[in-house]
């Protein structure tokens, strides 16, 4: 089974060379045939091929059985026509990963915002308000004056229905609760369009209990009472804000895991960013890759029927866990004294 990384820009290297340890370990305790391959993706990509992503290297991802991308820089980026492409908007849209899985639990031992939260947020990935994603030809923001600048939002019936439907597939395994999250109060038409495909993509599923939140009143109730979510489905902007937010009050941004998926390929990403103002200091907590990876591996035996997979998921996800119960197994970001090597290491003791 061929497994791609693409490690990326500031942490993303270090969190992607103790995924690799831990996959490597995982191979050896369940016999994966796991075969690595790393490729250059973001700055790294730019200096050696002109541009932070090739063509090449996105049919290179299509084609691999376990795509794993760190997090990419694109803030420092130089303007697309200089090679600066967003490598993550380049791999959803070209290979049509139309879901955003990003779960948020609270872990048992270590203090969070919340009490008690277990939730998946089903983002959509390929449209919305992105202004790089939304277009065939040019950009989503026009500056049509030196004083006024206008951001298109694109929400497509079939890009609401699909992901939708996703979510409701996904909360029929899980607990049987959808919440719809969407402004169309005053997005009248595009907001719109998506409630009433998310409304009709659920009632097909049939069995779920479906809720439906302004996205505004969802940012306060996710504080409130996070408990009383179970799977949330929403447009992309949204979903990425709530995401983050849902990571916060499970205890922080590096803890949660995310997979972007499609009907044929899945890639394994970080839910948060490079992280520059760590980078090469070995105290990235890589938990959110790992989970990640969890998703992915959990998907791929899923997708294969491969239960040596699946059981390999399962043991990296309770060995994660454990880990976080003690300070003394924790990284810097969540007060404890493991660096991100040494987290990896202990990690891989654990799943032996
Ligand atoms: P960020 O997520 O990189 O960092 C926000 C804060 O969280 C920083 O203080 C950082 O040190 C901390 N943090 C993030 N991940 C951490 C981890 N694993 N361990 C410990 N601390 C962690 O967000 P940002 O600073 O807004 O963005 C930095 C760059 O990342 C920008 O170029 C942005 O465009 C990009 N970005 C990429 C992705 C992605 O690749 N999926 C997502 C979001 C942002």
């Amino acid at each position: 089974m061929d497994v791609l990384l693409l490690p990326g820009d500031g942490i993303g290297p270090e969190i992607t060379a103790v995924t690799r340890n831990v996959l490597e370990a995982l191979d050896r305790s369940f016999s994966l045939g796991l075969k690595f391959t790393s490729e250059d993706v973001g700055f790294a990509s730019l200096e050696k091929h002109g541009a932070t992503i090739t063509p090449e290297l996105i049919e290179r991802a299509r084609k691999a059985d376990l795509a794993i991308l760190g997090p990419v820089d694109t803030a420092h980026y130089p303007p697309a026509d200089q090679g600066g492409i967003n490598p993550s908007a380049a791999l959803r849209i070209n290979l049509d990963l139309y879901a955003n899985v990003r779960p948020s639990k609270v872990f048992e031992g270590l203090p969070a915002l919340a009490r008690n939260m277990d939730l998946v947020i089903v983002r959509e990935n390929t449209e919305g308000f992105y202004a790089d994603r939304t277009m065939y030809a040019g950009t989503g923001e026009v500056m049509p004056t030196p004083d006024l600048a206008l951001a298109m939002r694109k929400v497509t019936r079939q890009g609401s229905y699909r992901v939708s439907a996703f979510a409701a597939r996904l909360a029929a395994k899980r607990r049987g609760h959808l919440t719809i999250v969407h402004k169309a109060n005053v997005l009248k038409l595009s907001d719109g369009l998506f409630l009433s495909e998310a409304e009709k993509a659920a009632a097909e599923q049939g069995g779920l209990a479906v809720r439906e939140e302004h996205v505004d009143a969802m940012a306060s109730l996710l504080v409130r009472t996070p408990d009383a979510f179970d799977v949330i489905v929403t447009t992309n902007m949204f979903g990425d804000i709530l995401s983050n937010e849902a990571a916060e009050l499970a205890g922080g941004l590096g803890l949660s895991g995310s997979l972007n998926v499609g009907d044929e390929n899945a890639i394994a990403q970080a839910s948060h960013g490079s992280a520059p103002d760590i980078a090469g200091k070995n105290i990235a907590n890589p938990v959110s890759l790992l989970l990640s990876t969890v998703l992915l591996l959990d998907w791929k035996g899923a997708e294969t029927g491969r239960s040596d997979l699946q059981q390999a998921a399962n043991r990296l996800d309770k060995a994660i866990s454990e880990m976080l119960k003690s300070p003394d197994t924790r990284t810097a970001d969540l007060a404890g004294s493991l660096s991100c090597r040494d987290f990896g290491s202990v990690l891989v003791d654990r799943i032996r």
